[in-house]
């Protein structure tokens, strides 16, 4: 080996292209396949940086059989030798090998010998998974997705707030939560009435992992102006949905001064950024997998960022389903609590677009968003999308400290001083919303199932790694 070379990865050697040449280049990675004849062998390598592999030709006068045998898919290697114009299709360029290094062979039973593993057979071994063509193009997008959402609030000066993962907050009511505790489970400490006593346990009472980072962003935006947060959620409910994780990402802007149609204009603005990012950074990969899951992908994503969402109350939107003749499972009427197959219907449907549901029965919704002056519905907003269903949920949040207090008594919450010094010193009108960030990665990707779009997927009864 050549030692002042200099190892470039394969998504470089493949961007410099024909300019390169004639020079001589250094490359690392995984072998895909090998395949030839008894005086050519072609090696695809890949290293994790492009879906694209790169062809390795090892001339069998200057290799032996025996030096070559232990290149089977799976195996690592370094490769030196003359990038040189490819005589074959599917590439410009390709390397003849000169110098060959074998880091790790990989034993026939490596599980990812053949192409095309059903996604379910992948999910079994998710530890290797992303070495797959599938998963490499959806981790790529999903880096690129998270790049994108930090640096549009970056553009916009918003501040990036770091809100708990353990709370002792458990008004959220977003969801179930996961208990956080050092108490010895088989022999738990009581008080007198024969109630677990917290005030042994770790943090001198029961905590938590959060549901949501809103309402501690709200301390943030009444401070900061403009703050977000991008972070892991857990919620313990049973799931066992396409679109349910219990441990998932969600991006939570909070901005002081906003208003409902502030917030809404900004989630539009916001998704759109995003997808079109993709668009233009992840190409390879959004076109791999169009060609391979998703015919309409490209399509779909150009669709949303080319047209207005739909603004629509939930009054109107009840109003279509009831007047749409549709058999749906569940049923819809005034005051329930919105399925999947209803938001998909006015989304795929009805409107074939994605609509912005705002000004929600206030029964349905959390207790901190702003009731409107019919005293019935809040200024809620939830993003619906197509196949996705919700993908942001959000509102304008109740400024004043009498009526929030009123709502917080109504529903008996408690332990919420904190969160009210926010209303009792210097109220503002504020808003925000949350992201869940691997609905977000579905949308973009296309994929069916939210377990294909998180490294490591963690649902009910499923904690692997
Ligand atoms: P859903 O009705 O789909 O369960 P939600 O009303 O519980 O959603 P919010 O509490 O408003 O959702 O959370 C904000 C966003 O977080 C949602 O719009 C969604 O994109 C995402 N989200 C919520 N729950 C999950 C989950 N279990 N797994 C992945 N993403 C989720
Ligand atoms: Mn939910």
């Amino acid at each position: 080996m050549e030692q002042d070379l200099k190892r470039k990865t394969v998504a470089t050697v493949l961007a410099e292209g024909t300019d390169a040449v004639g020079k001589k280049v250094d490359v690392k990675g995984w072998v895909r396949t090998r395949r030839g004849n008894k005086n050519v062998q072609f090696v695809a390598l890949n290293d994790g940086s492009t879906i694209n592999n790169l062809q390795i030709v090892f001339d069998l006068s200057k290799f032996s059989d025996d030096q070559l045998k232990p290149i089977t898919t799976g195996s690592s290697i370094h490769v030196q030798g003359e990038l040189v114009a490819s005589q074959g299709q599917g590439q410009s360029v390709e390397v003849q090998a000169e110098e060959l290094e074998i880091y790790g062979t990989a034993p026939s039973d490596y599980p990812l010998q053949k192409k095309g593993h059903t996604l379910e057979f992948l999910r079994e071994k998710a530890h290797l998974r992303p070495r797959t063509n599938t998963f490499g193009a959806v981790l790529r997008i999903r880096h690129a997705l998270a790049y994108a959402i930090h640096k549009f609030f970056n553009d916009k000066g918003f501040v990036y707030f770091h809100t708990p993962l353990i709370t002792a907050s458990d008004c959220e009511g977003a969801g179930a939560q996961f208990q956080v505790t050092t108490l010895p489970l088989n022999n738990l400490p009581t008080d007198k009435d024969g109630n677990v006593d917290y005030s042994e346990d770790f943090f001198g009472k029961l905590a938590s992992l959060t549901v949501s980072g809103q309402l501690e962003g709200e301390l943030g935006a009444t401070a900061l102006g403009l703050i977000y947060t991008f972070g892991p959620t857990f919620r313990a409910e049973n799931s066992n949905t396409p679109r349910h994780l219990s441990e998932f990402w969600m991006v939570e802007p909070e901005m002081a001064f906003y208003e409902i149609a502030d917030n809404m204009d900004l989630a539009e603005e916001f998704i759109k950024y995003c997808i079109s990012y993709a668009l233009e950074n992840c190409k390879d990969d959004i076109q791999f997998l169009n060609d391979h899951f998703d015919k309409e992908l490209i399509d779909r994503l150009n669709f949303v960022i080319n047209n207005d969402f739909v603004r629509l109350p939930y009054t109107e939107g009840v109003k279509i389903l009831e007047e749409s003749g549709k058999k749906f499972e569940f049923p819809v009427y005034w005051g329930v609590d919105l399925a999947s197959e209803h938001e998909r219907y006015l989304v795929e449907e009805h409107f074939k677009k994605p609509v912005i549901l705002t000004d929600y029965p206030k029964e349905i919704k959390a207790f901190y968003m702003k009731l409107n002056d019919d005293g019935k519905t809040v200024r809620a907003m939830d993003v619906l999308f197509p196949k996705i269903g919700e993908i942001i949920g959000g509102s304008q949040r109740e400024e004043s400290y009498e009526k929030l207090s009123k709502r917080i008594e109504e529903l008996g919450l408690t332990g919420m001083d904190w969160y009210m010094d926010t209303r009792k010193y210097g109220t503002v009108p504020h808003s925000g919303f949350g992201l869940g960030f691997e609905r977000l990665v579905l949308f973009v990707t296309g994929m069916q199932n939210i377990r294909d779009v998180i490294p490591f997927p963690r649902y009910p009864k499923n904690c692997e790694y």
